[in-house]
């Protein structure tokens, strides 16, 4: 793996597309969870290099610029995403420790964050993040789409187990943190078994989950190639089966029909609908409303 230390000028991205909020804030480039279905790799694509797994790039400088953009009038004091694009927490965070500082920011300017990971290396950070939910408001999900270990390893090789993943909500949950779990991307013939969908929704429910938010996989741009590469390595029976459920980008309306209806019944057996959660005091509001 190449490590490439950048520094940017600003560190808050504004994009159209309104997920909780419109604004990102990525720490990294790249990322080395190296996950098979890794949808952001499109972002790699503006570097001199497509090496999305391998290629790593570091914003030695962020927390700086972070405080530069808070620090401008304009900036309103919207909830502002972490990981957005890539994990904040993957494996080169143990060293460079960015996401304190980050943390810091954010609590002098008492700005709400929400934040998506895959990686239990977040409790390094939970002191901090407790102390930003009483100044703000903070909100984590944990990204999880397999409990099967013996899967896991092999589509979500840097990642941590998904047990653990689920049970650090449990632990954000007893200080008085949101939480919810994204369970994405299910992949059809591999993860979509109702035994792994019904384990996890009950995980997060026990771990305090006030939302879950389920997605197929999807295929765009150069995630297809990657994944079908991945797959004819892994599970090269199970491709067969899958790639005629993804003619474009998404897979077969019939097939999401059905996987909507499992979900619909998940549901309702573990009464979890997700919930729109608002800090008490209203100027610290954090909105989630993710389905
Ligand atoms: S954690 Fe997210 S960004 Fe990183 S490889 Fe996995 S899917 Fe991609």
């Amino acid at each position: 793996m190449a490590i490439k230390e950048i520094t940017c000028k600003t560190a808050l991205h504004y994009h159209n597309k309104k997920i909780s909020t419109n604004w990102d804030l990525n720490i990294y480039r790249g990322c080395a969870h190296r996950c098979v279905y890794c949808f952001a790799q499109y972002s790699h694509k503006y570097l001199d290099t497509d090496q999305f797994f391998d290629d790593i790039f570091v914003k030695t400088n962020v927390a700086d610029a972070l405080n530069a953009d808070f620090s401008k009038r304009s900036w309103k004091g919207d909830t502002v995403k972490v990981c957005g694009v890539t994990d904040a927490y993957q494996p080169l965070e143990k060293k460079y420790v960015l996401m304190p500082k980050i943390i810091r920011t954010f609590i002098r300017y008492k700005n709400p964050m929400t934040i998506a990971t895959k990686s239990t290396l977040l409790l390094r950070d939970i002191d901090l993040l407790e102390e930003l939910n009483e100044v703000a408001g903070v909100s984590v999900c944990a990204s999880v789409s397999v409990i099967d270990e013996f899967i896991r390893e092999k589509i979500e090789p840097f990642s941590s187990p998904t047990v653990d993943r689920l049970n650090m909500l449990g632990e954000l949950n007893k200080r008085g943190i949101c939480v919810g779990a994204l369970m994405m991307p299910i992949i059809p013939y591999l993860t979509d078994g109702v035994e792994n969908l019904d384990a996890i929704f009950k995980l997060a429910k026990e771990n305090g989950a006030r939302f879950i938010h389920p997605q197929l996989l999807h295929l765009r741009g150069n995630t297809k190639k990657v994944f079908y590469g991945y797959m004819s390595k892994l599970f090269p029976e199970l491709l067969e089966k899958i790639k005629p459920l993804y003619v474009g980008s998404y897979a077969d309306e019939n097939y999401r029909e059905a996987f909507e209806r499992e979900i619909k019944n998940l549901r309702r057996k573990h009464n979890f609908y997700n919930e729109i959660y608002k800090n008490e005091d209203e100027n610290k509001k954090i909105q989630l409303k993710l389905l």
